[in-house]
């Protein structure tokens, strides 16, 4: 689906805009959520469960903040600028996706550092299938907090990426992030882009 891009809009004045449906965003979340999201770290960090249930619990507690950033966020089913870009996962993520679709990672021995400009249009995620994420239930954390809050997908068309003026509004909720790398916490992760795990796709 092509999000249209509105004309006339200065960056400041996406900026102001974003920023006040950021505002919005936050105060729209109900407190008992907001409570959950805060002690998301210290849940996680006394679950004794395996890795892939704690991984669970953060997912599913970013899918329930994230709800409600859908009447202020630019996002929407099949706008997939995003999909092209970096997308770092650790190897316990790469895992959880596999078991989730019966593909197999590769067993990385080292992390793979990216630079920017490896990514461009001509780099779709190798789950992006005719435009929408293939693996949506299952896609990674960084997928779910990928939001922008512009009024449209301007800053996440292609050819705006190196625009230095370039700005994705877009919330940092730390205790996601912050759980997250608890997860990792006895064996130090793997982490690559999606890509360099599942070079294939769904295929074994
Ligand atoms: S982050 Fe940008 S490209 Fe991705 S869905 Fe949102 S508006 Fe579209
Ligand atoms: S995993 Fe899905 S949402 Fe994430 S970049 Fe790939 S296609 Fe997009």
């Amino acid at each position: 689906m092509t999000i249209p891009i509105k004309a006339g809009y200065t960056p400041e004045q996406r900026r102001q805009l974003a920023s006040t449906k950021l505002d919005q965003f936050f105060g729209s979340v109900p407190p008992d959520l907001y409570q959950r999201v805060v002690s998301l770290p210290k849940r996680i960090a006394q679950m004794n469960a395996r890795t892939a249930i704690k991984l669970q619990e953060v997912l599913r507690t970013a899918d329930l903040i994230f709800k409600h950033a859908e009447p202020f966020a630019a996002c929407a089913r099949g706008c997939g600028h995003c999909c092209h870009v970096h997308v770092p996962i650790a190897d316990f993520e790469a895992q959880y996706i596999a078991h989730h679709t019966g593909s197999t990672p590769r067993a990385l021995k080292q992390n793979v550092h990216h630079e920017r400009s490896e990514f461009s249009a001509a780099t779709p995620c190798i789950f992006l299938k005719n435009g929408e994420c293939s693996i949506y239930e299952c896609r990674p954390l960084t997928c779910r907090m990928h939001l922008n809050f512009d009024i449209d997908p301007y800053w996440c068309l292609h050819e705006n990426w190196d625009q230095p003026q370039a700005a994705i509004p877009r919330p940092d909720i730390l205790p996601l992030m912050e759980a997250y790398h608890l997860l990792g916490s006895k064996t130090r992760p793997i982490v690559a882009d999606i890509r360099d795990f599942f070079p294939s796709g769904k295929t074994t």
